[in-house]
């Protein structure tokens, strides 16, 4: 975050420089895929805003910081170091270091919703959000579109049948079923913070029959028409 700058009052001030992408969606939409994609082919830093939270829920279980402590854990995550990596797709690092697969262990997402909850925790969050990404991202997560990037050049909302979204995160985690039930149960919590609505001026893409090469396609073209249009 800006030094002196107070989280809750000035996070929208930071101005935005350079093209914003902002992708959001439930689990298992296929955001990560698609972000990662296309930050590769506009040469534009990666950010995903999920592994941040997930970072203050690994710390608060590490540091047995109760997960109904707003206050509590907001201080954490102001003393978290969230900056972007060097190379031609920058990427998020925590602390120094590049997130580690341990930030999707089971016992993170169980809490990584509530943790998420607490307005003071968000308000850290977006700061950091919207000061990493000003200057041109791609950054994905679930209130991008609508709250920390409302100004991004061009959004889309991700979105997927249920079935086919736990499929997936039951695959990636190695065929474990519970992998895939947790996301129904991540689903419900995290509706109550963000509702998984579109933003207004968002391309909503249903990936539920759809390859990620043709998901990365039709993003494509629309941030180049957009680009046509004078949006970068
Ligand atoms: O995207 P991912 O599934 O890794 O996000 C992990 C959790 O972080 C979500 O379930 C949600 O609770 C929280 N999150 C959020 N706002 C974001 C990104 C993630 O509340 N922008």
């Amino acid at each position: 975050m800006l030094r002196g700058m107070t989280p809750t009052s000035s996070w929208r001030a930071v101005p935005k420089t350079g093209l914003v992408i902002a992708i959001d969606g439930p689990a298992g939409a296929g955001k990560s895929t698609l972000a990662a994609a296309l930050a590769r082919r506009f040469r534009l830093p990666y950010l995903n805003t999920g592994l941040m939270y997930r970072a203050l829920a690994a710390a608060a279980l590490a540091d047995r910081i109760d997960p109904e402590d707003g206050t509590a854990l907001a201080a954490r995550a102001r003393s978290i170091r969230f900056a972007l990596g060097s190379g031609e797709v920058p990427e998020l690092l925590i602390d120094g270091r590049s997130p580690g697969r341990s930030l999707s262990a089971g016992e993170v997402e169980a809490v990584v919703s509530r943790v998420a909850g607490h307005p003071a925790v968000r308000a850290v969050m977006r700061a950091e959000q919207r000061s990493l990404g000003a200057s041109g991202s791609v950054m994905e997560g679930r209130d991008i579109g609508t709250v920390v990037f409302p100004d991004a050049e061009v959004k889309f909302f991700l979105s997927a049948l249920p079935s086919v979204r736990a499929g997936r995160r039951r695959r990636e985690r190695g065929g474990v079923r519970a992998a895939g039930e947790a996301v129904a149960h991540r689903d419900a919590l995290d509706a109550r913070t963000n509702p998984p609505r579109p933003a207004p001026d968002a391309i909503v893409l249903d990936t539920t029959a759809l390859g990620s090469a043709e998901v990365l396609a039709r993003a494509v073209e629309v941030v180049e028409s957009a680009g046509n249009r004078g949006g970068r």
